[in-house]
């Protein structure tokens, strides 16, 4: 895999004297070249509004930004384009469930089954929509290991549950979810399925038709593409029953000064200018991604996140948090007497980019009684000489601060 740190060019620079070592991926991956040169040709070539346009550029913008949506569908096996619906992130796309489907679906006696490991992005916009529709927020909780207790699952799922949102890779405890296992057994009990895949789209593949959800959520920025692109999957029949969320051009058939009409989905759902460039970014992401495979990325993190989790352990004063395996291709990690902070900030001094804090997860952090964490996160252009490089460092740290 190293031979892929030659498209990052960001990568090739020192951070406080030291080679960067970039360990932050869950929060943000670096952009290839060809995603950097797709932007620049398409702002230099093609760049103009779509859809609404009889122009050529408009029309080569339409194009390019609607191939996107082909190559995203495909990429997560939908089985039409028209069930891929450009949002900001992860974020927007849950907030568009919650809001649209949610205000459309969800009445009081109602729950929201989630798990106590959720990004704040898959908590806040289910708080919202219970205070508005009177549904109740319920949680699956974890073993001590840090997985989902399954056997808890079965008192859990009964036919109230309208809902199931969780995480298919953890962002803070690294742990892998059964996306498949929970999507079957919440359609069961007729419950609708979300599954957050922010910290697996980029590195396994991801097939929604096998897992059998109704919604799975992404962001483009942890896979290689710009910020400000992410994708919402909707199953075609659940689409087409849920009403929009916000109003505006390109989501209505026709308008009168005290109504209006709405297009199908996906247009339904992306009133406005849509984020273009970001869409044509994402489509070339995906096609750098598939040139060199997803079973290759997932076994190459994996192997990172395992070196990493027994050499921190064995490091006198650490403690790495979530189960060993299955782990996805990061850990969180602390040290007996040294702040998050303070050694997070240690790592920077050296070059290495952690991130350290409550990554979004504060009911679980608090619950498990951390203040925060510091968590190494990898990706394609990760070697396992960068982790050895953390190791020494944090060995380094422990001496630092004795
Ligand atoms: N869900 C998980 C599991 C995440 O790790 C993140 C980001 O870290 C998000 C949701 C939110 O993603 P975004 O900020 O791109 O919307």
């Amino acid at each position: 895999m190293e031979a892929f740190r030659a498209d990052f060019p960001i990568l090739h620079q020192e951070a406080n004297g030291h080679p960067l070592v970039y360990f932050d991926n869950a929060a943000t991956t670096q952009k290839p070249k060809a995603v950097l040169n797709a932007l620049l040709h398409y702002y230099e070539h093609d760049n103009a509004n779509v859809h609404r346009g009889l122009h050529l550029l408009s029309n080569r913008a339409t194009e390019a930004f609607e191939r996107a949506r082909a190559k995203v569908a495909s990429y997560i096996g939908a089985a039409s384009p028209e069930e891929i619906i450009f949002t900001r992130g992860t974020t927007e796309a849950i907030n568009l469930v919650a809001q649209a489907w949610g205000g459309a679906f969800l009445k009081p006696g109602d729950v929201i089954l989630l798990t106590e490991m959720e990004h704040h992005s898959n908590l806040v916009p289910w708080q919202q929509a219970a205070a508005k529709t009177g549904a109740t927020l319920k949680f699956i909780p974890l073993t001590g290991s840090g997985t989902l207790d399954m056997e808890a699952l079965d008192g859990l799922l009964t036919p109230e549950v309208k809902l199931l949102a969780f995480t298919h890779i953890s962002n803070f405890l690294g742990t892998v979810n059964p996306a498949q296992e929970l999507c079957t057994r919440a359609r069961a009990v007729g419950a609708v399925t979300l599954v957050d895949a922010a910290q697996s789209a980029g590195h396994l593949e991801l097939d929604v038709r096998a897992l059998g959800c109704d919604f799975l959520a992404f962001s483009g920025h942890k896979m290689c593409a710009p910020t400000g692109i992410g994708v919402l999957y909707g199953r075609a029949e659940i689409l087409d029953k849920t009403p929009p969320w916000q109003g505006g051009g390109e989501m209505i058939l026709s308008v009168r000064y005290e109504s209006c009409t709405y297009k199908p989905a996906p247009a339904r759902f992306e009133a406005g200018t849509p984020n273009i460039a970001g869409a044509v970014g994402l489509g070339a992401a995906i096609d750098y991604i598939n040139g060199i495979g997803r079973p290759r990325i997932q076994a190459h993190d994996e192997a990172l996140a395992l070196r990493a989790f027994e050499g921190i352990t064995e490091l006198p004063g650490y403690r790495v948090l979530g189960p060993q395996s299955p782990r996805g291709g990061l850990v969180s990690f602390v040290h007996d007497s040294i702040h998050p902070h303070d050694l997070t900030s240690f790592c920077d001094q050296k070059g290495l980019a952690l991130r350290g804090g409550h990554h979004c997860n504060q009911p679980l952090m608090k619950k498990l009684g951390f203040p925060s964490t510091s968590r190494a996160s990898f990706y394609l252009y990760n070697t396992p000489g960068e982790v050895d490089r953390m190791l020494g460092i944090l060995r380094e740290a422990d001496r630092f601060f004795a």
